[in-house]
């Protein structure tokens, strides 16, 4: 944990709002931590917080245990990789990348071997001699990582660096930067509000939301566990299926069949509850096979198919259910599904999930 970086109740506001709101987290020596949320939740707030570039309203910033909150940027030996990887368009690439080292007057017998490093890490030996324009999206990306990597920083800020990319670049530049951090292993926080990327990326998620810390932790432990509805809701592609229910006696009614409540006293006292289940988890009689006879754990609803979306490897089925409209997969093996079929659909009492309608905090 030697160069583990941590906030500790930081908050910046901005003329009245709040966007970075008593949060505090650590980010562990080597680890790929992911800041994902909803536009506005404050992720480029908190990065630009770490980097320097905006001062914390309150709170403080530790690195290494020594207090960093009031260092400028260019003290904290961290790099920052933007969206938009404003190289000079007038300089060889190779230029690019020795921008900083030339400004701090390092000596240039060290560039050499420092470059010849990181355009061997980033592929772009070939590329040396271009300038930007000549470059494509993705090697312009590359460059632009060569030059945040050379100095060797302590930390990585990247600012949804794959946005500006098509589809095919993102998981070529995605895929670099994993490589990257696998063979650097240098702290990363890595900005996205695309929770996909989020999963296939992170160590442990952060997931914000108005400026507050909503859970971090593994993006396994995010998917299994969300600690609120709110991460319920947005992580997990398709979304869960959210119902609010009523309940009474810690027992709450899905078509007729009893679920009970966790055994607490708040449990106990409410009078609605929201009762999540994932698309993946919920079943139909096209490949449903009863479990030994023991249906006491699992919930039957009938249903109408609406409409379906093949997405592949999957159907998508929108049905109608006495709980309301909801969304499955369905493997597809060549059945496929029909509107206004009526079917029967089954879930495992072990895959749902039980949020309280006072707190929406997970029960
Ligand atoms: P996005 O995904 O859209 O980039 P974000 O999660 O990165 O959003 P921030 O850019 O951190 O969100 O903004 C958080 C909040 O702070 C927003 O309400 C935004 O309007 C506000 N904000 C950000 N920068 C400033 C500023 N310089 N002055 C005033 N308000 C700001």
């Amino acid at each position: 944990m030697m160069s583990s970086i941590r906030l500790e109740n930081v908050s910046k506001q901005f003329e009245g709002s709040m966007a970075v709101n008593n949060l505090s987290l650590e980010i562990a020596d080597g680890e790929f931590l992911v800041l994902v949320g909803p536009s506005g939740c404050g992720k480029s707030t908190l990065l630009r917080l770490l980097a320097g570039l905006e001062q914390v309203s309150e709170g403080r910033i530790l690195q290494a245990g020594s207090d960093i909150t009031d260092l400028e940027p260019r003290e904290r030996n961290f790099s920052m990789i933007f969206q938009n990887y404003a190289l000079f368009p007038h300089m060889t690439v190779e230029q690019n990348i020795t921008f900083g080292m030339r400004m701090r007057n390092e000596p240039k017998s060290q560039h050499r071997a420092r470059v010849d490093r990181v355009a061997d890490l980033l592929q772009l030996g070939e590329l040396l001699g271009r300038k930007p324009g000549k470059l494509s999206g993705g090697q312009r990306q590359r460059v632009a990582m060569a030059r945040a990597i050379v100095r060797d920083p302590k930390l990585f800020l990247m600012d949804e660096p794959l946005s500006n990319l098509d589809a095919r670049l993102r998981t070529e530049v995605r895929d670099g930067i994993m490589t990257l951090h696998q063979q650097l292993k240098t702290s990363t926080v890595y900005v996205t509000h695309d929770q996909m990327e989020a999963m296939t990326m992170a160590d442990r998620i952060a997931v914000l939301n108005g400026g507050h810390l909503q859970q971090i932790g593994a993006p396994q432990t995010l998917y299994a566990h969300p600690a609120n509805l709110f991460v319920a809701g947005f992580i997990g592609t398709p979304a869960m299926n959210i119902f609010k229910l009523p309940c009474r006696d810690g027992v709450v009614m899905v078509d007729n069949q009893a679920v009970h409540l966790p055994d607490t006293a708040h449990a106990r006292q409410l009078t609605e509850v929201y009762l999540g289940i994932r698309p993946e988890h919920i079943e139909d009689d096209a490949r449903f096979t009863p479990l030994n006879g023991d249906d006491s754990r699992r919930i039957m609803l009938n249903a109408s198919l609406t409409y379906c979306e093949l997405l592949g490897a999957d159907y998508l089925n929108h049905a109608q259910t006495s709980l309301g409209a909801l969304r499955y997969l369905r493997e597809n093996r060549g059945n496929a599904p029909q509107a206004n079929q009526q079917v029967t659909l089954s879930f495992s009492l072990q895959d749902i999930h039980l949020f309280s309608g006072q707190n929406q905090l997970n029960l």
